[in-house]
């Protein structure tokens, strides 16, 4: 059964056709960028090659490229998950700081007599209630909680440092390959993101390839793909999911076209874990956002938007 989105599916597989040819040589066969299978337009027909959101949609992405179902939905749940509880986060700061942006959560009240459940919500002027229903709660508890005048809450999340962290360099890989195409992904050095995206809980990429860089460190508010000059030349992709929960803008550090092989070795001493990142040297240059399977490299380079290299 065809679905109603195969014109769009068949654009982009007609595109990412077209790009791997003029790489390979080699007809007929759309690569899934992530675990590197071969498809044909049945695939496309038969709904094995599927569109994949970039950055997730939960968080305002929109269709980029193709991917494989069961590539497609791994990411999907793992990862988007994540990605919508940062979101989250975002807005219930925006809440607390009165953004006009209602919020409303499950939230824990620690008393002396245990545990009581709560819904924490914050209305469009930032107007802040708790509320504790009896279904929810050991009466007794609930009870003893009733006198209480101040209040310590808490909103629980569940967010996986290492998760999140794929979740970004997935998406990162994923625009990077919708603007540069199979010159950029048939990179060997681009096997262990894909192995680290393929396999989120595993320690293959380390985690300086994502930073947070101050909002006035980059071009422009809007996502980005585009090359890092300082301290280290690389393929950097800046996103924009979920920014005030980083209170900056994300970048994805992918390794550069035409360098050595030890790209995540350098980079690593550069951008050492915790306080110690040094992001105000970092020198980005943006080229662009794809709106789809652009696959720039794979074709002539226009002047004006500069070698990626
Ligand atoms: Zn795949």
């Amino acid at each position: 059964m065809k679905s109603r989105r195969a014109p769009k599916r068949l654009e982009y597989f007609d595109r990412g056709c077209a790009a791997y040819e003029r790489v390979t040589g080699v007809a007929g066969v759309y690569l899934c960028p992530l675990c590197g299978d071969a498809f044909t337009q049945d695939d496309v027909e038969s709904d094995r090659l599927t569109l994949e959101d970039v950055p997730p949609k939960s968080v305002g992405g929109r269709p980029m490229c193709l991917t494989c179902r069961p590539c497609n939905s791994a990411g999907g749940h793992q990862v988007d998950a994540t990605v919508a509880e940062l979101a989250r986060m975002g807005r219930l700061h925006d809440a607390a700081n009165r953004r006009g942006t209602p919020f409303s959560a499950r939230a824990h009240v620690p008393t002396l007599a245990g545990r009581v459940n709560a819904r924490l919500s914050y209305d469009k002027n930032g107007v802040r209630s708790l509320k504790a229903y009896r279904s929810e709660n050991d009466p007794r508890i609930l009870e003893s909680a009733a006198t209480v005048t101040s209040v310590r809450v808490s909103v629980p999340f569940r967010v996986s440092e290492r998760v999140a962290f794929v979740s970004f360099l997935r998406a990162g890989y994923l625009a990077a390959f919708s603007f540069g195409g199979y010159s950029f992904a048939l990179d060997g050095r681009l096997d262990a993101v894909r192995r680290q995206i393929a396999t989120p809980d595993a320690d293959i990429i380390p985690q300086s390839a994502m930073m947070i860089v101050p909002r006035d460190a980059v071009p422009s508010n809007a996502p980005f793909v585009g090359k890092s000059i300082r301290p280290i030349l690389a393929t950097a992709v800046c996103l924009t999911i979920a920014p005030r929960a980083y209170r900056g803008a994300i970048m994805v550090m992918l390794p550069p076209l035409a360098d050595g092989d030890d790209f995540y070795d350098r980079l690593t001493p550069l951008y050492p874990p915790g306080e110690g990142r040094r992001r105000q040297e970092t020198e980005v240059v943006a080229w662009g956002w794809p709106t789809g399977p652009e696959h720039q490299w794979d074709y002539p380079i226009p002047e004006d938007l500069g070698q990626p290299r």
